[in-house]
Protein backbone atom coordinates (compact mmCIF):
# COMPACT_ATOMS: atom_id res chain seq x y z
CA UNK A 1 0.00 0.00 0.00
CA UNK A 2 1.63 3.65 -1.06
CA UNK A 3 0.54 6.81 0.95
CA UNK A 4 -2.04 7.86 -1.87
CA UNK A 5 -3.70 4.37 -1.34
CA UNK A 6 -3.25 4.97 2.68
CA UNK A 7 -5.17 8.37 2.05
CA UNK A 8 -7.91 7.24 0.19
CA UNK A 9 -8.62 4.11 2.56
CA UNK A 10 -8.74 6.67 5.05
CA UNK A 11 -11.45 8.79 3.35
CA UNK A 12 -13.29 5.77 2.53
CA UNK A 13 -13.40 4.90 6.29
CA UNK A 14 -14.69 8.19 7.03
CA UNK A 15 -17.14 7.87 4.01
CA UNK A 16 -18.52 4.68 5.54
CA UNK A 17 -18.57 6.42 8.99
CA UNK A 18 -20.97 8.67 8.03
CA UNK A 19 -23.27 6.56 6.15
CA UNK A 20 -23.41 4.19 9.65
CA UNK A 21 -24.06 7.20 11.03
CA UNK A 22 -27.10 8.18 9.21
CA UNK A 23 -28.84 5.09 9.29
CA UNK A 24 -28.19 5.19 13.27
CA UNK A 25 -29.90 8.43 13.20
CA UNK A 26 -32.67 7.08 10.93
CA UNK A 27 -33.29 4.12 13.06
CA UNK A 28 -33.34 6.21 16.25
CA UNK A 29 -36.15 8.31 13.81
CA UNK A 30 -38.25 5.49 13.34
CA UNK A 31 -37.99 4.14 17.44
CA UNK A 32 -39.29 7.79 18.25
CA UNK A 33 -41.80 7.90 15.69
CA UNK A 34 -42.98 4.29 16.75
CA UNK A 35 -42.81 5.26 20.63
CA UNK A 36 -43.96 8.39 20.89
CA UNK A 37 -47.05 9.90 18.71
CA UNK A 38 -46.25 13.27 20.28
CA UNK A 39 -42.97 13.17 18.72
CA UNK A 40 -44.30 12.64 15.11
CA UNK A 41 -46.61 15.74 15.79
CA UNK A 42 -43.97 17.49 16.87
CA UNK A 43 -41.54 16.82 14.17
CA UNK A 44 -44.18 17.43 11.04
CA UNK A 45 -45.39 20.67 12.86
CA UNK A 46 -41.28 21.74 13.00
CA UNK A 47 -40.93 20.82 9.19
CA UNK A 48 -43.80 22.64 8.08
CA UNK A 49 -42.07 25.87 10.41
CA UNK A 50 -38.72 25.47 8.50
CA UNK A 51 -41.10 25.47 5.41
CA UNK A 52 -42.46 28.67 6.10
CA UNK A 53 -39.55 29.96 7.10
CA UNK A 54 -37.83 29.81 4.27
CA UNK A 55 -40.39 31.37 2.23
CA UNK A 56 -40.62 34.25 4.75
CA UNK A 57 -39.91 37.72 3.99
CA UNK A 58 -41.07 39.36 6.68
CA UNK A 59 -38.79 40.61 9.39
CA UNK A 60 -41.60 40.42 11.81
CA UNK A 61 -43.29 36.88 10.61
CA UNK A 62 -39.45 35.73 10.68
CA UNK A 63 -39.00 36.36 14.28
CA UNK A 64 -42.82 35.27 15.00
CA UNK A 65 -41.93 31.39 13.15
CA UNK A 66 -38.05 31.32 14.65
CA UNK A 67 -39.80 31.72 17.95
CA UNK A 68 -42.43 28.82 17.25
CA UNK A 69 -39.22 26.69 15.87
CA UNK A 70 -37.55 27.04 19.00
CA UNK A 71 -40.57 26.24 21.36
CA UNK A 72 -41.01 23.24 18.80
CA UNK A 73 -37.66 22.02 19.61
CA UNK A 74 -37.79 22.25 23.14
CA UNK A 75 -41.00 20.28 23.23
CA UNK A 76 -39.29 18.01 20.89
CA UNK A 77 -36.68 17.25 23.56
CA UNK A 78 -39.05 16.44 26.83
CA UNK A 79 -40.90 14.34 24.32
CA UNK A 80 -37.41 12.37 23.37
CA UNK A 81 -36.58 12.26 27.27
CA UNK A 82 -39.24 10.51 27.98
CA UNK A 83 -38.26 7.86 25.72
CA UNK A 84 -34.81 7.90 26.56
CA UNK A 85 -32.99 9.64 23.83
CA UNK A 86 -31.58 13.16 23.12
CA UNK A 87 -31.30 15.57 20.29
CA UNK A 88 -28.08 14.19 18.97
CA UNK A 89 -29.93 10.91 18.64
CA UNK A 90 -31.71 12.14 15.79
CA UNK A 91 -29.51 14.87 13.88
CA UNK A 92 -26.91 13.87 11.58
CA UNK A 93 -23.78 15.30 13.17
CA UNK A 94 -20.26 15.47 11.43
CA UNK A 95 -17.41 14.95 13.45
CA UNK A 96 -15.68 17.19 12.56
CA UNK A 97 -17.41 20.55 11.82
CA UNK A 98 -14.49 22.25 9.96
CA UNK A 99 -14.57 19.99 6.75
CA UNK A 100 -17.88 18.26 7.21
CA UNK A 101 -16.15 14.97 7.07
CA UNK A 102 -14.80 15.59 3.50
CA UNK A 103 -11.19 15.39 5.31
CA UNK A 104 -10.45 19.03 2.77
CA UNK A 105 -11.63 22.05 2.99
CA UNK A 106 -11.13 25.35 0.12
CA UNK A 107 -8.14 22.17 -1.24
CA UNK A 108 -6.40 22.04 2.13
CA UNK A 109 -6.10 18.95 3.97
CA UNK A 110 -8.09 19.20 7.21
CA UNK A 111 -6.58 18.45 10.34
CA UNK A 112 -8.67 15.27 11.37
CA UNK A 113 -7.81 13.47 8.12
CA UNK A 114 -4.15 14.48 9.07
CA UNK A 115 -4.37 12.79 12.55
CA UNK A 116 -5.88 9.50 11.17
CA UNK A 117 -3.27 9.31 8.63
CA UNK A 118 -0.97 9.63 10.89
CA UNK A 119 -3.39 6.40 13.22
CA UNK A 120 -3.09 4.58 10.06
CA UNK A 121 0.68 5.24 9.54
CA UNK A 122 1.62 4.13 12.88
CA UNK A 123 -0.50 1.01 12.59
CA UNK A 124 0.81 0.02 9.25
CA UNK A 125 4.17 0.95 10.32
CA UNK A 126 4.39 -1.73 13.48
CA UNK A 127 6.09 0.69 15.95
CA UNK A 128 2.54 1.68 17.62
CA UNK A 129 3.81 -0.34 20.62
CA UNK A 130 6.76 2.50 20.87
CA UNK A 131 4.87 5.62 20.26
CA UNK A 132 6.80 7.60 22.91
CA UNK A 133 9.83 7.17 21.96
CA UNK A 134 11.51 10.12 21.01
CA UNK A 135 14.84 12.06 20.72
CA UNK A 136 13.68 14.38 23.71
CA UNK A 137 13.04 11.06 25.43
CA UNK A 138 17.00 9.97 24.67
CA UNK A 139 18.86 9.94 28.12
CA UNK A 140 21.62 12.67 28.20
CA UNK A 141 23.66 10.62 30.75
CA UNK A 142 23.44 7.57 28.64
CA UNK A 143 24.56 9.34 25.53
CA UNK A 144 27.35 10.98 27.03
CA UNK A 145 28.71 7.69 28.00
CA UNK A 146 29.23 6.92 24.70
CA UNK A 147 30.54 9.83 21.91
CA UNK A 148 29.66 7.02 19.12
CA UNK A 149 26.16 6.88 20.20
CA UNK A 150 25.97 10.51 20.76
CA UNK A 151 27.54 11.11 17.31
CA UNK A 152 25.02 9.01 15.61
CA UNK A 153 21.74 10.93 17.32
CA UNK A 154 22.97 14.36 16.36
CA UNK A 155 23.67 13.09 12.94
CA UNK A 156 20.34 11.24 12.52
CA UNK A 157 18.57 14.19 14.09
CA UNK A 158 20.14 16.23 11.37
CA UNK A 159 19.09 14.15 8.53
CA UNK A 160 15.96 13.59 9.80
CA UNK A 161 15.44 18.13 10.15
CA UNK A 162 17.33 18.14 6.25
CA UNK A 163 15.10 15.26 5.13
CA UNK A 164 14.76 14.89 1.46
CA UNK A 165 17.07 16.93 1.10
CA UNK A 166 20.39 15.42 3.15
CA UNK A 167 23.65 14.57 2.09
CA UNK A 168 23.37 11.42 2.17
CA UNK A 169 19.86 8.72 1.77
CA UNK A 170 20.38 6.02 3.96
CA UNK A 171 21.67 5.79 7.24
CA UNK A 172 23.47 2.47 8.60
CA UNK A 173 23.98 1.28 12.00
CA UNK A 174 26.75 -0.96 12.88
CA UNK A 175 27.31 -2.31 16.36
CA UNK A 176 27.35 -4.57 19.29
CA UNK A 177 24.20 -5.62 20.66
CA UNK A 178 23.19 -3.42 23.47
CA UNK A 179 25.21 0.35 22.33
CA UNK A 180 21.45 1.70 21.73
CA UNK A 181 20.72 1.20 18.13
CA UNK A 182 17.02 0.23 18.25
CA UNK A 183 16.14 2.93 20.78
CA UNK A 184 17.66 4.99 18.44
CA UNK A 185 15.77 3.38 14.96
CA UNK A 186 12.48 4.22 17.35
CA UNK A 187 13.17 7.55 17.60
CA UNK A 188 13.88 7.98 14.02
CA UNK A 189 10.77 5.95 13.25
CA UNK A 190 8.61 8.33 15.45
CA UNK A 191 10.06 11.38 14.03
CA UNK A 192 9.46 10.66 10.16
CA UNK A 193 5.80 9.24 11.58
CA UNK A 194 5.44 12.80 12.69
CA UNK A 195 6.04 14.26 9.72
CA UNK A 196 3.55 12.48 8.01
CA UNK A 197 5.72 10.07 6.50
CA UNK A 198 4.93 6.98 5.34
CA UNK A 199 7.34 4.28 7.48
CA UNK A 200 7.44 0.69 8.33
CA UNK A 201 9.30 -0.74 10.31
CA UNK A 202 10.70 -4.08 11.14
CA UNK A 203 13.11 -6.15 12.78
CA UNK A 204 14.78 -8.57 10.51
CA UNK A 205 13.32 -11.53 11.86
CA UNK A 206 10.05 -10.44 10.44
CA UNK A 207 11.33 -9.27 7.18
CA UNK A 208 12.27 -12.33 6.59
CA UNK A 209 9.48 -14.33 8.20
CA UNK A 210 7.46 -11.79 5.65
CA UNK A 211 9.57 -12.25 2.89
CA UNK A 212 9.83 -16.20 3.25
CA UNK A 213 5.70 -16.16 3.38
CA UNK A 214 5.16 -13.86 0.25
CA UNK A 215 7.30 -16.60 -1.54
CA UNK A 216 5.15 -18.82 -1.32
CA UNK A 217 2.18 -16.91 -2.62
CA UNK A 218 0.40 -16.25 -5.79
CA UNK A 219 2.24 -13.38 -8.22
CA UNK A 220 -0.13 -11.37 -7.40
CA UNK A 221 -0.40 -11.74 -3.21
CA UNK A 222 3.22 -11.66 -3.33
CA UNK A 223 3.38 -8.38 -4.92
CA UNK A 224 1.06 -6.51 -2.30
CA UNK A 225 2.87 -8.14 0.41
CA UNK A 226 5.92 -7.28 -0.35
CA UNK A 227 5.21 -3.54 -1.79
CA UNK A 228 5.00 -1.65 1.87
CA UNK A 229 8.72 -2.64 1.76
CA UNK A 230 9.36 -0.69 -1.40
CA UNK A 231 6.84 1.76 -1.99
CA UNK A 232 6.80 3.44 1.67
CA UNK A 233 8.66 6.14 2.46
CA UNK A 234 11.24 5.15 4.96
CA UNK A 235 11.98 1.79 5.53
CA UNK A 236 13.54 0.65 8.69
CA UNK A 237 15.27 -2.44 9.18
CA UNK A 238 16.15 -3.70 12.63
CA UNK A 239 18.69 -5.88 13.41
CA UNK A 240 20.15 -7.38 10.51
CA UNK A 241 21.90 -10.61 10.86
CA UNK A 242 19.59 -11.86 14.01
CA UNK A 243 17.48 -13.51 11.14
CA UNK A 244 17.65 -17.12 10.01
CA UNK A 245 19.23 -16.81 6.57
CA UNK A 246 17.98 -18.50 3.77
CA UNK A 247 20.93 -17.46 1.45
CA UNK A 248 18.84 -17.97 -2.42
CA UNK A 249 15.29 -16.14 -0.61
CA UNK A 250 16.39 -13.69 1.76
CA UNK A 251 19.25 -12.36 0.07
CA UNK A 252 17.77 -11.74 -3.10
CA UNK A 253 14.84 -10.23 -1.69
CA UNK A 254 16.93 -8.13 0.18
CA UNK A 255 19.24 -7.37 -2.79
CA UNK A 256 15.99 -6.91 -4.67
CA UNK A 257 13.97 -4.43 -2.24
CA UNK A 258 17.33 -2.41 -1.70
CA UNK A 259 18.09 -1.85 -5.49
CA UNK A 260 14.53 -1.10 -5.78
CA UNK A 261 14.53 1.79 -3.24
CA UNK A 262 17.59 3.23 -4.55
CA UNK A 263 16.02 2.95 -7.71
CA UNK A 264 13.23 5.26 -6.66
CA UNK A 265 15.28 7.49 -4.77
CA UNK A 266 13.85 6.24 -1.19
CA UNK A 267 15.63 5.65 2.05
CA UNK A 268 16.47 2.85 4.05
CA UNK A 269 17.69 2.95 7.60
CA UNK A 270 19.13 0.03 9.16
CA UNK A 271 20.54 -1.72 12.16
CA UNK A 272 22.87 -4.93 12.83
CA UNK A 273 25.28 -6.08 15.01
CA UNK A 274 27.57 -7.33 12.32
CA UNK A 275 30.80 -5.51 11.04
CA UNK A 276 31.17 -4.73 7.68
CA UNK A 277 33.36 -7.73 6.91
CA UNK A 278 30.30 -10.24 8.38
CA UNK A 279 27.81 -8.19 6.32
CA UNK A 280 29.85 -9.08 3.52
CA UNK A 281 30.37 -12.55 4.20
CA UNK A 282 26.81 -13.34 5.11
CA UNK A 283 24.95 -11.41 2.25
CA UNK A 284 27.28 -11.56 -0.60
CA UNK A 285 28.78 -8.67 -2.62
CA UNK A 286 26.02 -7.01 -4.09
CA UNK A 287 24.35 -6.12 -0.62
CA UNK A 288 27.11 -5.12 0.88
CA UNK A 289 28.51 -2.93 -1.58
CA UNK A 290 24.88 -0.81 -1.37
CA UNK A 291 25.40 -0.59 2.23
CA UNK A 292 28.54 0.03 2.22
CA UNK A 293 28.56 3.37 -0.50
CA UNK A 294 29.57 5.85 1.17
CA UNK A 295 28.68 7.88 -1.91
CA UNK A 296 24.90 7.29 -0.44
CA UNK A 297 24.96 5.69 3.00
CA UNK A 298 25.97 7.33 6.23
CA UNK A 299 27.53 4.39 8.05
CA UNK A 300 28.31 4.40 12.07
CA UNK A 301 29.76 2.66 14.40
CA UNK A 302 28.54 2.21 17.64
CA UNK A 303 30.52 -0.51 19.28
CA UNK A 304 31.82 -0.13 22.91
CA UNK A 305 30.90 -0.64 25.80
CA UNK A 306 27.42 -2.20 26.12
CA UNK A 307 25.39 0.34 28.14
CA UNK A 308 22.78 -1.92 29.18
CA UNK A 309 25.49 -3.77 31.07
CA UNK A 310 26.94 -0.21 32.14
CA UNK A 311 23.53 0.26 33.39
CA UNK A 312 23.45 -2.27 35.80
CA UNK A 313 26.48 -2.01 36.57
CA UNK A 314 26.40 1.52 37.91
CA UNK A 315 23.36 0.66 39.79
CA UNK A 316 25.15 -1.95 42.10
ZN1 LIG B 1 -12.05 17.89 9.32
Amino acid sequence: MNKSAIIQKVLSEFYQRNLDNELKVENNIQLARRKSPEFFKLEKQLRLLNFELAKCDNKIKHKQIEKQIDDIKKQIEIELEKINLTENDIVVKPHCPLCNDLGFKDNVMCNCLRKAINKKLLEISGIKKFEGHTFKDSDENVLNKSKNLKKAYEKSWEFINKFPNSKVKNLVFLGDVGVGKTFLLECIANEFINKDYFVIYTTAFNFSNAVINALTKSDYERETLLSPFIDCDILIIDDLGSEPLMKNLTVNCLFNILNERERKNKTYIISTNLDLEQLNERYGNRVFSRLSNQRTNACFKLNGSDLRINATKNKK
